[in-house]
Parts: C-alpha cells; structure tokens; sequence
C-alpha cells in the first residue's frame, strides 16, 4: 500500500493527500519527490514504482515530449506553466491532463485534473458532427437544423442541389418555413409541427408538397426529431427532406395507367368509355386544362374528334364556333400532323401558329400551347390525344415513357373497344341467332334476335337446357351433330326444329363450331321456316301441278331417274327400272323425237337449257301434251348430268287449241260483220242519196200541179197537195238525217283544237230566231278548248241543244244549262233543260234508230237525232246517257276522251 506522502511531515503534502486533483513534486533532478493518491491513479501506476524514480527514467522518451519541455522551463526558470497533456499510459491508454506547474523550493509541483473524459467526450463529439457533415452532405436528403431558441434553420448542401435553395442560414424560420409548403397541405403540416414543438411528440414522419425555390412543387418525404430540454420544451428540431417527386410520379402514372382498362371495361359505349378517361387524365395532368382524343376513321381518311373535356372558362363558345374544324385529312391541324408524323408534336403561342387550325378561336378559352400524343396500336396511329393548356409547355424528357405508355394502352383499349363494339352490334343487329353454348347442353350466351325469334326471355332461354326448346324428332339429329363431335373442330351443319314460347314450330338451319380448350360450342342458326314451308308448298304444288323431275347421270352409265310424277305421267309401272331408249320412245312421232334429240344434243354441247311442249304416248298408249324443261350440269367441262321437269300440260293445251280454233271463227265472223256493215252504210248513202231525186220529182210536181190548176182546185184538192207536198218534205228531211247517220265516221277530219264556247255559240246563234220566239235561255260559261274533232262534236251539241228547245215545257220558258267538267282521262258534258222529261223507262230506247217517244202531230223529227249522237260518241271512243224523269227536265250527259 501507498506511503502516505505525510511521511515527509510536509504540512501541505497532508492536505494535497486529499486534495481530487492530482498533485506530485518533482525536485531539480526530475526525481518524484511525492505524488498523491489522485496521480497516482491517473498515472495508472503504484507509489512504490514511481517515488524517488526519475521520471525520464521511469517514461522514456518523456524527456522529448512537449510537457517535458515545459517543466523544464518552470524548474529553470522558475515560471508556473500550464499544459493539456495527452499522456500515454504505461498500459498503452491515453490520458487528457490539464497539468499546472508551479515552481516550488523542491523543484516543481504539477496539479494534474484529470480531462480524460472531457476532451474524449469532445473529440467524439467533433468526430460525430465531422460525420454529420459529410452525410448531410453526400445524402440525397435534404438535411436542416432548426435551432427552435435562436430562430435559426441551417440547411445542408442537398438543400441546393434539390431544392434550389442558395441560403445555409434562414433566420425567423418560424414565420417563414409555411410558405414553402403546397397550400393545400399547409393546414395538416401546420398541425403536425404544432405537435411536435409543443406537445410531447418527438418524431414526425410527413409526405407533402414542398416548394423549390423556382416555385415548382416537390413532393417530399420529411422525416425529423425534436430535442427538448429537461423541462420537455422542443429546443430543435434536425429533419431530413427526401425528394420522392419521381417516385410519386411514378406511382401515379401507374395509377393512372391502371385504372384506365377498367373505365374501358365499365363502359358499354366507346364515347363515353373516352370521356371518363379524358375526365381522369385531365386531372392527372393538372398543368393541362383541356384533353381531347381524335380517332381516325376506318378507311384512314380523315380523323374525328370524338370526346373532351375542359375545364377552360368559355369551352362551349369555343367549341361551337370550331364545331366545322372536327375533322381533319391526314397532316391537317395538329391531329393530322401527329398521325402523319408518329410522333408527339408541342406547339407554343397556337393564336399565332399557322398550322393551328383553330387558332383565331384559341383566345376564347386562352389556350396558349397544345401536345398531340399519337395512339398506338401494332405500329399504326388510331387517334390523337391532344392537350391543351393556357401556358407554355414543353416536352418533358421524364414524362416520356409515361407518354408512350399512355399513348400504347390508350391505343389497344380503343382499338379493343371499337372491335367489341362492332362485335357487339354484329350480336345485337344479327338477323340470324347467334349464341354460344356449353357441353352441358345449356345456352352460355344468347343474342336479341334469338330470343325476338322464339319468344322467349333471356332469362327463360339461359334457365333450361338447348333439348328443352327442341322438337323431340330432332334431338338425336341435334346430339349426333353437337355431342358426337366434341372430338372435332370442324364445324357442322344441320337442321332441327324449335318449339316457340307461343307453341308454333320454326326450322333452324344451325352452324357451330366446337372449342375444346373454353369447352364452349359457337352457333350460328338461321330461321329457314319460310324456306321449309316453301319447298314443301313446292312439293305440293309439283303434285298438284302435275309437274315431276327426271335425271339422266351422264358419268353414270346414263343412269336415269325419274320422280314420282314423272311416272304418273307417263304411265310407267313403279318397278321398271327407265332408260334412255325407253325415255326416246315416248316421242314416236318423227317431229316430236327430233325436237327432243336436238335440244338434248345442244345442252351438252353448250349448256343450252331447253323448254319444250311436246306430244308424248304414254306406256299406257294415251297421248298426252308435256312441258319439258332441262339443262345440263357441267364438271370439268364435260355434261356430268342432264335434269329438268316434266309437266302434264295436256289439259292447258287442249283449252288452248281450242281457244285458237274459236278465236279463228270469231275473226272471220267479225270480219264478215265488217263487210256487211260497210255494205249497209253503203247502201244507206246510196239509198238516201238516190232516193232524194225522186223525191225532188214528187214536190215539184205536185207544186207545178198546184200552180197550173189555181183556181180550179177545191179546197179539199188543196188540203191533199198540201199533205202530199208535207210528206215529201218529212220524207226529204228522213232521208238528209239518214244520209248524215250513215256518214258518221266515215269521213275522217284531223284532230283539232276545239273551241266549245265558240261551238255553242255557233249553234245558239243558229236558233236565235226560235230562241227569241220560245223566249228561251242558253246559259253556258268558260267552256274549254278540247282535242277532238269539231264537226261530230257539233253535230253533237246541236241536237242535243235543238232537242232540249223542242221539248220544252209549256209552263215556262225554256232553259237549257251547258257546262263542261274536266275529268282524269275526259271531259264530262253536260247539257240540262227543263223540259218535259223522259220517263226512265224509255231512256235506253230514246238511241236507238228512229225511236220516238211522240207522234209527228206532238213534235216533229225523224227519232234519227240521238242515235246519230250515240254513233258520234261510239265513233270517238265516249260514252252518252240520259238522266231524267217525266215532268222534270232532262240531262244529257257525254264524255269525250281527252286524247
Ligand atoms: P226526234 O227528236 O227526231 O224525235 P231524237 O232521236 O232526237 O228524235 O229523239 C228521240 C226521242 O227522245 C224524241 O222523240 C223525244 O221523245 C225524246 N227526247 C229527245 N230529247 C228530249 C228532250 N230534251 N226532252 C224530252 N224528250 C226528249
């Protein structure tokens, strides 16, 4: 154990014995003259090693050392030095000496504190924040400081490098540090620095928008660490800002990306499939307030807008003023030119560009710059996304694989949907069923026509299994042919019959195809009900027609096959087996055979078809008439077969030969009608013609008589001369009538435009002194010009008008109405007096020759004068009747044909 250093009976060396910093004295020969406990222990060593040792002997080397150097110019020149000693330990440790020397009458007296700790502690610490320095440095973080008593906030190198930020140093950080971040995320940050400055929070973790020192918003993830004091006060607050804005990026760009299939799939239609996307990527790109998608057309003519959005003030002005700039040829405006070029197109300042093509419209909305991103699909451009923005905008490198993905997605989903569109309209519009079907018998999938076709609901048809709508006769049809050949791929063909909900039965003629890999049959079924009842109708109709279908197979030995009623017809016994020698001697007559050889030998020599009455004996030896139709069938160029039909056409030719022989008498008959009618109005003329000389004779006779014999002539000679001559007269004006009636038609004049008011004007002017007497009226008024003859239309009006002033009432002046009603194919006359009327019994009578209803005391003529205007209406193609009844007037009326 240690001498105690008051053995030296040095009063102070007892107290420097208790003394806590170290104390040792070394005399002028750097002998330890004493050393207490403290330095003793500092010095890591015993009392027994070190007392009355030198020290150069007991530390080598220690003589070159600073410390040393000092001591001896406080033991020479007898002045107090201090030192911090880094000593080295016998044991190899180091020890931190703060070492007073005082100069003492024995030598020396070092006070030794002990500063181990101290400076280790500080040198760790200057180590420590070295460290710092370099990882706030060589971080990709921004790391900051925030010195929450002096107000100050220091930031590290990264600050610049990614935020932009020159300053070190920002002081009265507090009222500035808000401002850097996004507005909308100020409220929650705010909060969240309020907890950890004043409550007991110590850690934050935060993602927010943080402003660069260009403007441009970063989004950061800040983490920090609050210091507090041991009252639990936030002193400062040290913080890492990590730049995640591409991570960020990134991340919503897949998102966008991949909610853009779904809205494709949600949406039936296409347009507004788009017009939820353009709502989605509007907002993605928040610098763009306008999105547009333009697609080209099917046959690449020219590209359609087909959907946008904006969120421009006065979008709708500027699209209805641009609404005839919405599509455009290939190269034209910026959509034309993105399809032309494949590429992404960003042009500035659109007001003043010329290309631009709605650039007069741009300030509307105060569009400034538009990209065109082209849409993809295998290589080939399908449409144009175009955005639009009120400031500059350039293309961004970092943006550009989001583009082409953008523009790649956007492309095939368009594409997919335009195809599962035009498919979907294919189904839906398909005149024919389409459906699938599974192997378990049960429809998968069924279109609108199905169901419109058998009447069944959706529902009912995808509930119950295919065999359940089936005719029960077709079910092993429908198996063989689905079923049976689940080991195929082909497709088959067949025909089967459904029940309609309403029980009727309906014909499908089926088309599927087997998929053995999805286990689903694809059908396609065509309702061929009409075409079933047709060939049954046909079937019928052939018995019923008496028309049969006969064969010849050329390749086949001449093999001839005749139907059913073929046989009927020509009596053939069911079991003999037709040839070609036997098919010829049906035709014995030479003719006949001849006929048929001939048409036969052209049809295989040229494929002439033949259709052919011919006259056939039967097995039977009945004659009988045929239609014969054929033609022949060709395979290599070669007749491989001659077919046609055979109908029984004996009844249709007999009627018709006899119909000819009656139609021949019929000519020959009219033709003699003919001849004597022409003799008669021959005749006729003649007749009245000659007859009218001796006429002539008789009156002026009996007027010489009545002349020469004056005076010597009773009164009854007179009265019979008188007869006489009256009767010649009558006879005269028979025989003028007649020779008119015979005339009609036979001199033909030329059509002509006839004037009837001035006609009727004629005739009126003609009777006027009978009109004057009679007191009577002719009333007509705009009477037409018509096409037709004047002479027999004169000859008309007037008998009709002097008849009408003939048989004129007693009680009242007579009236006679003439109008003319303009009708589709004639002009309806129409004269009306009134007269004593006709009793309807004698109407017809009335225009038949010399058929009168008065005797000559009554009302003179002839009865000539309405069959003359009956023969003048037949001659003109016309039709003249009569209305009336006794008493009340009469109304002739007639038609002319207008042409
Ligand atoms: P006619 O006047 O010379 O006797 P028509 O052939 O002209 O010969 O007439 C035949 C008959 O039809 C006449 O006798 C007369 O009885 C009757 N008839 C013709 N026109 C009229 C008429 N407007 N009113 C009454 N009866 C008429």
């Amino acid at each position: 154990m240690n001498q105690p250093l008051s053995t030296n009976n040095n009063a102070h060396y007892v107290v420097f014995d208790h003394m806590l910093e170290g104390v040792q004295v070394v005399d002028f020969e750097y002998r330890y003259l004493y050393l207490n406990k403290v330095v003793v222990e500092q010095a890591k060593s015993s009392l027994e090693e070190l007392l009355h040792q030198k020290m150069t002997e007991k530390f080598p080397g220690i003589d070159q050392s600073p410390m040393f150097s000092l001591l001896k110019q406080c033991m020479e020149e007898r002045s107090p030095q201090t030192l911090l000693n880094e000593f080295d330990h016998l044991d190899g440790s180091k020890g931190y000496f703060e070492l007073r020397m005082q100069p003492v009458p024995e030598g020396v007296l070092i006070l030794s504190i002990d500063e181990t700790q101290r400076i280790t502690a500080l040198k760790l610490m200057e180590e420590s924040n070295i460290r710092y320095r370099c990882v706030a440095d060589a971080s990709f973080d921004a790391i900051w400081d925030w010195d929450l008593i002096k107000d100050t906030a220091t930031f590290g190198d990264s600050f610049r490098s990614i935020f932009g930020y020159n300053d070190e140093k920002i002081v009265n950080f507090s009222s500035k540090w808000l401002d850097m971040v996004h507005p909308d995320d100020q409220a929650e940050i705010a909060y969240k620095i309020q907890c950890v400055t004043l409550a007991s929070e110590k850690k934050w973790l935060l993602e927010y928008r943080f402003k660069k020192a260009n403007g441009d918003y970063a989004y950061i993830v800040d983490r920090g660490t609050a210091l507090k004091d041991e009252y639990g006060k936030t002193i400062r607050i040290i913080g890492a800002k990590q730049d995640i804005t591409e991570q960020k990026r990134s991340e919503q760009q897949k998102a966008v990306l991949a909610a853009i299939s779904p809205i494709f799939s949600q949406h039936a239609q296409l347009k507004s499939a788009l017009n939820a996307v353009l709502g989605k990527l509007i907002i993605y790109f928040d610098d763009f307030q306008l999105a547009e998608i333009w697609l080209c057309d099917n046959q690449a003519k020219s590209i359609k807008l087909i959907s946008k959005d904006s969120h421009f003030p006065n979008s709708e002005e500027f699209y209805e003023k641009t609404r005839l700039q919405t599509s455009f040829q290939l190269g034209e405006g910026l959509p034309g030119e993105v399809w032309r070029t494949k590429e992404t197109i960003v042009w500035q300042n659109v007001e003043t560009h010329d290309a631009f093509l709605r650039k007069e419209f741009a300030s509307i909305i105060g569009l400034k710059s538009v990209m065109g991103l082209p849409l993809i699909f295998q290589d080939t451009v399908i449409g144009v996304l175009v955005l639009g923005t009120s400031k500059q905008v350039t293309y961004q490198d970092s943006y550009s694989s989001f583009y082409k993905g953008l523009a790649e997605l956007l492309g095939s989903e368009i594409q997919r949907k335009q195809i599962e569109q035009e498919l979907a309209e294919i189904f839906n519009a398909a005149p024919d069923i389409i459906c699938l079907a599974g192997f378990d018998g049960y429809f998968k999938k069924i279109n609108p026509k199905m169901c419109e076709l058998l009447g069944y609901t959706e529902e009912e048809l995808l509930s119950h299994p295919s065999s359940y709508f089936t005719h029960p006769d077709d079910l092993k049809v429908t198996t063989r042919e689905t079923v049976d050949f689940s080991n195929t791929t082909s497709s088959q063909n067949f025909e089967n019959r459904y029940y309609t909900k309403d029980g009727r039965i309906i014909w499908l003629s089926w088309a599927i195809k087997l998929d053995l890999d999805s286990g689903l049959i694809y059908c396609v079924a065509k309702d061929i009900t009409e075409k079933k009842d047709l060939e049954d109708l046909l079937k019928v109709a052939n018995q019923l027609a008496q028309n049969g279908g006969w064969e010849i197979n050329v390749l086949d030995n001449n093999k001839v096959y005749y139907s059913k009623t073929t046989r009927d017809i020509l009596e053939m016994d069911d079991d003999v087996v037709p040839t070609l020698e036997m098919g010829m001697s049906f035709y014995p007559d030479e003719e006949n055979r001849s006929r048929v050889e001939k048409v036969v030998q052209k049809a295989i020599e040229d494929g002439t078809p033949w259709d052919e009455e011919l006259q056939i004996v039967t097995a039977k030896g009945n004659h009988k008439w045929v239609r014969g139709i054929g033609r022949a069938e060709f395979r290599n160029g070669t007749c491989a077969r001659l077919l046609g039909s055979f109908q029984d056409i004996t009844v249709r030719k007999n009627t018709e030969l006899e119909l000819k022989k009656l139609n021949e008498t019929l000519e020959e008959r009219a033709l003699k009608l003919q001849q004597s009618n022409e003799e008669l109005e021959q005749f006729a003329y003649v007749a009245s013609h000659d007859l009218q000389e001796p006429l002539r004779m008789v009156t002026s006779f009996l007027s010489l008589l009545e002349r020469k014999y004056e005076g010597q002539l009773d009164e009854k000679a007179k009265q019979y001369i008188h007869f006489a001559v009256d009767g010649a007269k009558r006879m005269r004006q028979i025989i003028l009538d007649l020779l008119e009636f015979s005339r009609v038609g036979r001199i033909r004049e030329e059509l002509d435009h006839v004037n009837i008011n001035t006609l009727v004007e004629t005739i009126v002017s003609l009777y006027r002194e009978k009109i004057e007497d009679l007191n009577a009226s002719i009333v007509f008024e705009n009477l037409p010009t018509i096409e037709s003859y004047e002479t027999p239309v004169y000859q008309l009006l007037q008998n009709l008008i002097s008849n009408s002033l003939k048989y004129h009432s007693v009680n009242e002046p007579p009236r006679v109405d003439i109008s003319v009603v303009e009708q589709e194919t004639d002009w309806l006359f129409n004269v009306k007096d009134n007269g004593i009327g006709i009793d309807p019994n004698y109407h017809a009578k009335i225009f038949q020759l010399f058929q009168r209803l008065h005797t000559k005391d009554e009302y003179t003529g002839s009865g000539i004068g309405l069959s003359l205007c009956k023969k003048i209406i037949d001659d003109l193609k016309g039709k003249i009747w009569v209305e009336s009844e006794e008493g009340k007037g009469c109304t002739f009326y007639f038609t002319l044909p207008k042409q």
